[in-house]
């Protein structure tokens, strides 16, 4: 076959077994191009899919990484013949420490922190950086509340491209220092995220060759959120877990949890079972917890003020699909205060020895809190995520890890100050 100038692009595409974008809203569907929003309606755009035939087998043949997942995403099939940062398959622990802390019978913790720049967004901007190749992108962009920075920088770095980065100027430091180490453009914006958000469409839209994770490419982006879904299943030792508490910023990690279940039972890669996804927020920035509560199909956005800044989006693009998969599957979504989520993170470090950023703290407090509520069911086997690493919000909890004391050099010494604890 010849290709002209006007043969649709999706012939032309390598991006695995994804076949077309198609409306969240309307169904309309669009050949696979760096567009995120439908032409008919202004719906977000998703990847829909001719899946191949994929075994338990197959899988657990495949790379130690998200890369295992490969025909699952909208990726080309050589993938991991381009450098990239291989994220993913992070260690899912049994957590019974942190289990009888909070009353329940069987408690799992999927740690994110394990991944190259420590936070599970790697996973979303891996996927995006391999379909933003094959789209014909150069340059790896991205607004960002921190960890999405870290990504974007890290993965253009080892793609050999340029990168330019959009951060609020507020930013926690460490986060600015594990974004610019990486080199590439880091631009620190007057505003808050939202405001930063709206700059990147604007962009967007006049740098051609600028590839926005999160904005153009969001419908090939968002799918890499799945495999955290994909992982948890087979990590269980190939079956869905029955509850699931995950961190909602803009909403779209949660809602990809929920189509990567969907997507293994059918499948069949696991038995079909009812589940339950729980999403979490931090109070000073629950716009769906708040929806969810007053019972609305709408968000109200809300202007930041937490600590968990990597889940500070007041006006979520994903919101209103959080509430749709929550509801449907009987879960709820929770907020707790920042003195939770610092509680949350020193919980987990001391039961379990993983030490999670702010959003880890949220995840931890609102699956205490909903156990507490009666919402959790003790008795059923509960799955937290935990998204990023504590070293990158240290100021959080650093006025509480102090050494027990400080003595001088001898063993006498020690024995008082352990006396004295
Ligand atoms: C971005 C982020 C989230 C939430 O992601 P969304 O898909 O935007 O809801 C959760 N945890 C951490 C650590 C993050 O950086
Ligand atoms: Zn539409």
């Amino acid at each position: 076959m010849t290709l002209t100038a006007d043969t649709p692009a999706s012939t032309t595409l390598d991006l695995g077994s994804a076949r077309a974008l198609s409306c969240r809203e309307c169904g309309h569907q669009t050949p696979l191009a760096a567009e995120f929003a439908c032409p008919q309606c202004f719906g977000p755009l998703e990847i829909a899919y001719d899946f191949p035939q994929v075994t338990r087998e197959s899988i657990e043949s495949g790379p130690k990484s998200i890369w295992r997942y490969k025909d699952l995403l909208p990726v080309p099939a050589d993938v991991q013949s381009f450098p990239n940062t291989e994220p993913g398959f992070t260690r899912l622990i049994q957590a019974d420490r942190l289990a009888a802390e909070l009353g329940v019978r069987k408690l799992w913790v999927k740690d994110d922190t394990g991944n190259p720049t420590h936070s599970f967004k790697d996973r979303v901007v891996a996927v995006a950086l391999a379909a933003a190749r094959e789209l014909g992108f150069s340059v790896l962009c991205c607004p960002s509340t921190g960890n999405l920075a870290n990504a974007v920088a890290a993965a253009a770095a080892r793609a050999g491209w340029d990168s330019v980065v959009l951060i609020p100027s507020s930013l926690e430091q460490a986060k600015i220092t594990t974004t610019a180490v990486y080199g590439g453009t880091l631009l620190a914006v007057d505003g808050n995220y939202d405001d930063v958000n709206r700059l990147a469409t604007e962009l967007a839209a006049e740098h051609e060759e600028w590839a926005f994770v999160n904005v153009n490419v969001r419908p090939y982006y968002a799918e890499g959120s799945k495999t955290l879904g994909y992982e948890v299943a087979e990590q269980l030792g190939w079956r869905l877990p029955d509850q699931i508490v995950v961190p909602v910023a803009s909403g779209s990690q949660l809602t990809k949890v929920d189509k990567g279940f969907g997507e293994f039972v059918k499948l069949g890669l696991v038995d079909e079972k009812p589940y339950k996804i729980f999403g979490a927020q931090a109070t000073g920035c629950s716009p769906v917890a708040s929806a969810f509560e007053e019972g609305h199909d709408f968000i109200q956005p809300v202007r930041p003020d937490t600590i968990a800044r990597s889940l500070a989006i007041g006006n979520p693009a994903d919101g209103p699909y959080v509430l749709d998969s929550v509801r449907r599957t009987g879960g709820a979504v929770g907020h707790v205060t920042d003195e939770e989520v610092v509680e949350g993170i020193r919980l987990l470090a001391r039961t379990e020895g993983v030490f999670a950023e702010t959003a880890g703290g949220v995840t931890v407090a609102t699956a205490k809190k909903l156990i507490e509520a009666g919402k959790i069911d003790p008795d059923a086997e509960t799955v937290l995520l935990i998204t990023g690493d504590g070293l990158k919000t240290l100021d959080a909890v650093s006025a509480h890890a102090r050494p027990t004391a400080t003595v001088p050099s001898t063993s006498k010494a020690v024995r008082e100050a352990l006396e004295g604890r």
